[in-house]
């Protein structure tokens, strides 16, 4: 039986006594004002024992983390249909590259590129008759806890400053691609992003993605064509234009945010989140992935 506790312990101990912890997010101002010394993991077996180490009842911005939950909530709703208006391959580019949606007229690479997050929230303005609130509900829904909510300090934050979204969502319009206001769609994105989980509530929300879509209480909230679908681009596609080297490092469906949180699964064993705010030249967190590199070499469990 592995210990992870003792792997949990471990790694943060050898991370937080690194000198090379990267920059904070600071094009998005609101994020800036977190310490750079926070460091958290959390791990939920199959077995449903938790393992944690550091700050991991903090909460902190999930960020792009959201996209793959609105997506789950999307392909939820319009199932297959929705593959016509976003793609499912990597891009190999920046989360907000522009170029790649202007040569493909308007349909996005995948749905955890920005550009693919804004058609999926459109699919959900569309769909839900209190989008706000109902995705919220949804996530709740998934984590079985109520005690989840958006900082709207850091939304606002991003309202203010969060100008290639804008440009990313009128070019989307421009293709017609995008059916609601672009002051709409964007309204709900960047409250999406700014929903404020610890990491140990994130492996909650991800441990049906890791249980064939049956939650911690075994109630079913996803299908299985959901958590497959959706692991697969998480694998391919859920880390910027890092996702090659996450999946060559680590070895699991996982996504990051620029919050500097990242959650990933070994399906059928544990779901894990980490958080450490600084982030590397790509935008992912640093010690987060080299946390968990160590933690898929140290105890020889990935899916390869
Ligand atoms: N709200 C952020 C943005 O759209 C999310 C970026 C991220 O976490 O990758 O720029």
């Amino acid at each position: 039986m592995i210990d992870y506790q003792r792997v949990l312990s471990e790694i943060t101990a050898h991370c937080s006594s690194s000198d090379q912890k990267g920059m904070i997010a600071s094009y998005i101002p609101e994020l800036a004002n977190v310490s750079i010394d926070k460091l958290a993991m959390h791990l939920i077996d199959s077995d449903k024992n938790t393992y944690a180490a550091g700050d991991a009842t903090e909460t902190f911005s999930i960020q792009s983390i959201s996209k793959v939950l609105t997506l789950a909530q999307a392909f939820g709703i319009l199932g297959s249909d929705i593959w016509k208006r976003v793609g499912v391959e990597p891009s190999g580019d920046p989360f907000n590259h522009l170029s790649l949606l202007e040569q493909e007229n308007g349909i996005p690479r995948n749905p955890l590129i920005n550009a693919g997050a804004i058609v999926v929230a459109d699919i959900l303005v569309s769909h839900l008759e209190n989008p706000k609130q109902d995705f919220l509900n949804f996530v709740r829904t998934l984590t079985g806890d109520s005690n989840i909510h958006v900082d709207s300090a850091v939304a606002r934050s991003e309202e203010r400053t969060g100008f290639r979204n804008y440009a990313t969502a009128n070019l989307l319009k421009s293709f017609g691609n995008l059916q609601n206001d672009v002051a709409t769609v964007l309204d709900f994105y960047f409250h999406q992003c700014a929903i404020s989980m610890s990491c140990a509530q994130l492996t909650k929300a991800f441990y049906p993605f890791m249980n064939q879509g049956k939650c911690l209480k075994d109630r079913t909230h996803l299908t299985q064509t959901q958590t497959k679908r959706v692991n697969s681009i998480m694998l391919t596609c859920g880390f910027y234009d890092e996702a090659g080297e996450f999946a060559f490092e680590v070895g699991l469906p996982g996504k990051s945010g620029v919050g500097g949180g990242i959650v990933a699964l070994l399906p059928g064993k544990y779901c894990v989140a980490t958080w450490s705010p600084g982030l590397n030249a790509k935008g992912n967190s640093k010690l987060g992935m080299e946390a968990l590199e160590k933690l898929t070499t140290k105890t020889g469990q990935s899916i390869f």
